[in-house]
């Protein structure tokens, strides 16, 4: 396999593109961004963790049947995965309150939800990535009633599968995000990362947070938590 140019850098990965029209090589970088890219700043080994990370998930994700771009892990921080386009939104799916929700529902921060929240966000930075609805995203037409009932019904499949897993490492999946993109048959499957830059994962005993709200607020010890989720994981997927 020959790799050609880059299609695409975004905040923490590129994606190249390769001679063969239906593989994209994903890199992980070290940088990290937050509140919209106002804050920078690096966590070392990031693209490391973060790349061995989503390779365990998305290869338990597959063996639940749960379909992802993943194709296999290159390298320490690469992936190769299946191209698609990206469907510029955010999927996110709540279980506990924290960030925002807190002030938005009045909740307590830890609050545990009855029933899963799912949200959207159209992907755009310029106007800072706002929540839309069913009724946006059909108007805009970034997806159909149908494609829209499948996603919610998949990402609520993700949430269960990876719940599980993170609780099998003493650690309490809080949030997570995801993003899909449609193949070359339009075929809507599970694409970008999986990681602590994008789940709220709080540890079980201790409920210390364990992801980039470390950085988000400046708690110290970010690398130090990553590598113990990455070293949690090894140990109960091995
Ligand atoms: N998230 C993400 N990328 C984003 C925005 C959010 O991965 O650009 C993740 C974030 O890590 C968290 C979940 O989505 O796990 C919900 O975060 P949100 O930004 O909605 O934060 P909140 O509204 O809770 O402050």
């Amino acid at each position: 396999m020959e790799v050609l140019g880059l299609l695409y850098e975004g905040k923490a990965k590129k994606v190249f593109e390769t001679d063969d029209k239906e593989v994209y090589l994903v890199e992980y970088k070290d940088d990290a961004t937050a509140f919209n890219g106002e804050k920078k700043g690096k966590i070392n080994h990031k693209g490391v963790i973060n790349n061995k990370i989503s390779s365990f998930l998305f290869q338990k994700l597959t063996k639940e049947g749960i379909d992802n771009h993943f194709i296999s892990q290159l390298s320490d921080n690469q992936m190769l995965v299946k191209a698609v386009k990206i469907i510029p939104l955010e999927v996110v799916v709540r279980n506990v309150v924290a960030g925002s929700l807190v002030k938005r529902l009045g909740k307590e921060e830890g609050t545990v939800l009855k029933t899963p929240i799912i949200e959207f966000c159209y992907k755009n930075d310029a106007l800072g990535d706002p929540m839309v609805n069913h009724y946006h995203i059909k108007a805009l037409e970034i997806a159909n009633e149908d494609e829209i009932d499948f996603i919610e019904k998949e990402v609520l499949r993700i949430n269960d599968v990876v719940k599980k897993i993170f609780l099998d490492c003493q650690l309490d999946l809080i949030d997570l995000k995801v993003e899909f993109g449609r193949n070359s048959e339009s075929k809507i499957i599970l694409a970008d990362e999986i990681s602590p830059d994008t789940c709220r994962l709080w540890d079980h005993a201790t409920n210390e947070k364990m992801d980039k709200d470390r950085f988000r607020r400046d708690l110290g010890k970010v690398e130090e938590a990553y590598q113990t989720v990455l070293a949690r994981l090894e140990k109960v997927l091995q």
